[in-house]
């Protein structure tokens, strides 16, 4: 297949040919074990040495692979910033530390002044505006006075697309409206349409894994989709559907501002970065997006079909950690 049309499959479907190992294999097995230990999946081993490797995979500069659209930021996580608790077996979990409590060290806030790149552009565009919503990348400076309980009224009892049809509630966002870190997925699965709240399906259990282990709590964050309403049998979204409702998500990262925004699949990345390109080739990249840091990792909803892909899906974590100055979870 086509690495185009490989893009396309999206994150429930596909992503499983994308994921290419950068380490050598007994690095991923240590950062897998890492990973499901911060995760809470239990002990697997007794010590664990420190793992340099983490840092330095993190610490390695960004390899220009050439692709032909993806601008991207430098790495922004210098090796100091990466937590050394990973490197220590402790039982027990420290509280959560709210984002933005955080001190800023001056290498951190150098780290996080890394030089930016914009986002990839896809070919033409095919975003096409939605009622009451400015078009994708129209409202540069945003809507004056916007708030997310205006946009949340602006959707209504939305009947704008398709998807309405099938849909038991819109789902339109959840946590901490000054979030410094949102998280954004591709559409509502079957718990969250009748719940009204993105992830909280499995996925979302093993999205909330990894905000925990990041130090932080669910409540922290905000947690949005491209679409809000449940696409049937949780196929991917469609073209219209994506561009009749990403503008209200444009309008929910506008009025957030957070500092970082993490894709969770190809649909959010290729949404948001307006590419068509595989996640695979920019996955754990930094791209400006709006005046927020920008970085793309695999959907949970993959990682429950490929958990060895976590490891890859920590590493990005890790970086979004060293932007926002957190610390992991204490165990
Ligand atoms: N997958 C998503 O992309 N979003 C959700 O809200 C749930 C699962």
């Amino acid at each position: 297949m086509d690495p185009v049309k490989r893009a396309s499959v999206g994150a429930r479907s596909d992503v499983r040919d994308d994921v290419r190992s950068d380490t050598r294999l007994e690095d991923q097995v240590k950062d897998w074990l890492c990973y499901g230990e911060d995760l809470g999946l239990g002990p697997y081993y007794r010590d664990r040495a420190p793992l340099h490797a983490i840092a330095e995979a993190a610490a390695a500069p960004v390899e220009s692979r050439g692709v032909a659209t993806p601008k991207r930021i430098s790495a922004p996580a210098p090796a100091a910033a990466v937590p050394t608790v990973m490197a220590v077996a402790a039982p027990g979990r420290a509280p959560a530390t709210p984002i933005g409590v955080a001190s800023s060290s001056a290498s951190q806030k150098a780290a996080t002044a890394a030089a930016m790149k914009t986002p990839p552009h896809a070919p033409a565009s095919t975003i096409l505006p939605a009622t009451n919503a400015p078009s994708l990348f129209e409202a540069i400076d945003g809507i004056a006075g916007d708030t997310l309980q205006r946009i949340r009224e602006d959707i209504g009892d939305c009947t704008r697309c398709k998807l309405h049809k099938g849909r038991t509630n819109v789902v339109f966002g959840v946590g901490n409206p000054k979030a410094e870190l949102v998280f954004v997925g591709e559409g509502p699965g079957h718990d969250e349409d009748l719940k009204g709240e993105p992830f909280v399906g499995r996925a979302g259990k093993l999205l909330t894994q990894m905000i925990e282990a990041m130090g932080l709590r669910r409540e922290d964050v905000y947690i949005a989709n491209v679409v809000k309403c449940r696409p049937p049998e949780n196929r991917l979204p469609e073209k219209d559907e994506i561009s009749t409702c990403s503008p209200f998500l444009m309008r929910q990262l506008d009025v957030i501002k957070p500092k970082v925004i993490c894709c969770l699949g190809s649909c959010s990345s290729q949404t948001l970065l307006q590419t068509t390109q595989g996640i695979s080739k920019f996955r754990g990249e930094w791209f400006d997006f709006r005046g927020a840091k920008l970085i793309a990792t695999y959907h949970p909803a993959y990682l429950l079909r490929n958990p060895p892909a976590k490891s890859e899906v920590w590493k990005d974590l890790q970086k979004v950690m060293a932007v926002l100055g957190l610390q992991p979870k204490k165990r």
